[in-house]
């Protein structure tokens, strides 16, 4: 079966696009990948179209081989958002191979693990207060954030994931990393540290003591800045802090002065940029994304993960992704019980690499899990399908190009 196009399709998801690559075969199957453009990686659709042309004409099932040629063309400038076209590709492929035999994508990768696993709240509070037009109600408050606590809990969930706020006038915004505002020095001084703490301290109040607290402080600081907030928090009961960090020594010096469980890597792409932090013990958790690594990837990374686990713990949370976060389409679909959305892995501890479960910023009332059960377009049997259930879009516990979602998702929304 061979790959007769790649083709790249764009959404509006809101505050930004979303993107999928569209994998054509001579017998007709098609397959689906979704990748990103938004979190510091324009170009990526690039990267894909100047490949396209030495992936046409291979064979699906040799996606390793074609990863491996892929790989080789782009040696030179290994990494980035050349690593993240690479994923998008060996994602598309692996759709189309799962959806050729007929099985879940799980299959592939040895069978599924589990039925249900654990989620939080992604981005709690944090798209209400950047992006209040799109995520309502929007927060303007410490009441609000008290408040969005509160719907953690009520609306079942055991654990959410929030972000630094600094609040001027009683009023939250965002606090910078990303280049907007230019503060690039990324200086943790005692206003932040005392706003993160008004922010936790609301969460913590509106949440009540039994859901878990994470915080999330991406690229925000510099060494010396993460042990300060983590001092800073240490009366806290935090479940992890996420810290993104490019040298693993550093991340190892500020977790062994941790009083909470670090997670990290989440933007390391390929097992070469890993391995320096599995060596340095450098993270509790490790996060692979599997979006941008490539699932195939990304479970050779989670192996090598096993192999060095030691004091590791387990992350057992899912987080959804960022179309479903975002896409203005899925928000609508979100009122559907039977949304399929996608969801991306967020944790992926002892080597395992979860995806698939359910649940979004803007959730539809789900409880505490994400059931799967035994729904084929949720990952469940696929015998139990009249039709069976094939490719990525039946799958819980990998990767997705959710199907139900990208079919409905009508054409017109797209824009090429
Ligand atoms: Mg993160």
């Amino acid at each position: 079966m061979k790959v007769t196009s790649l083709e790249i399709l764009r959404c509006d998801a809101g505050w930004r696009n979303y993107h999928f690559l569209k994998l054509s075969t001579d017998d007709g199957i098609v397959g689906w990948s979704e990748y990103d453009e938004g979190f510091g990686s324009p170009g990526v659709s690039a990267v894909i179209e100047r490949l396209a042309g030495r992936v046409v004409g291979q064979d699906v099932f040799d996606h390793e081989r074609i990863f491996a040629e892929l790989y080789c063309f782009t040696r030179p400038a290994a990494g980035g958002v050349v690593a993240e076209g690479l994923g998008a590709i060996e994602n598309a492929l692996l759709d189309t191979k799962a959806k050729a035999l007929g099985v879940p994508c799980y299959v592939l990768l040895g069978g599924k693990v589990r039925d249900r696993v654990r989620v939080y709240w992604s981005h709690c509070a944090t798209w209400r207060i950047n992006h209040p037009s799109l995520y309502q109600p929007a927060i303007t408050s410490l009441d609000g954030v008290k408040g969005l606590g509160a719907e953690v809990r009520e609306r079942g969930f055991t654990a959410l994931k929030t972000n630094i706020f600094l609040y001027e006038g009683g009023k939250p915004r965002g606090w910078p990393g990303f280049g907007v505002p230019f503060l690039p020095e990324l200086n943790v001084d005692k206003h932040v540290l005392r706003n993160l703490r008004t922010h936790l301290a609301a969460m913590r109040e509106g949440a009540g003591p039994d859901i878990d607290l994470l915080l999330d402080l991406n690229f925000n600081a510099k060494t010396e800045g993460y042990i300060k907030i983590l001092k800073e928090i240490t009366d806290f009961d935090m479940f992890w802090v996420e810290i993104d960090s490019y040298n693993p020594a550093a991340l190892g010096y500020i977790r062994r002065q941790s009083p909470h469980p670090i997670s990290s890597c989440e933007t390391l792409l390929g097992l070469r940029e890993f391995l320096p932090y599995f060596r340095e013990q450098a993270m509790d958790v490790a996060i692979i994304d599997a979006v941008w690594n490539g699932v195939w990837q990304a479970m050779k990374i989670a192996a090598r993960r096993r192999g060095v686990r030691g004091q590791h713990r387990a992350a057992q949370f899912l987080r959804p992704s960022r179309h479903d976060d975002e896409c203005a389409f899925c928000r609508r679909r979100t009122e559907s019980p039977d949304h399929g959305g996608r969801y991306r892995s967020s944790a992926v501890g002892r080597g395992s690499v979860h995806r698939g479960a359910a649940i979004r910023e803007r959730p539809s009332g789900r409880p505490r899990y994400a059931g799967l059960g035994n729904r084929p377009d949720r990952g469940g049997d696929p015998r139990a399908s009249p039709k069976g259930a094939r490719g990525l879009a039946a799958l819980p516990a990998v990767l997705s190009s959710s199907r139900s979602a990208l079919t409905g998702l009508a054409r017109p929304t797209f824009g090429i």
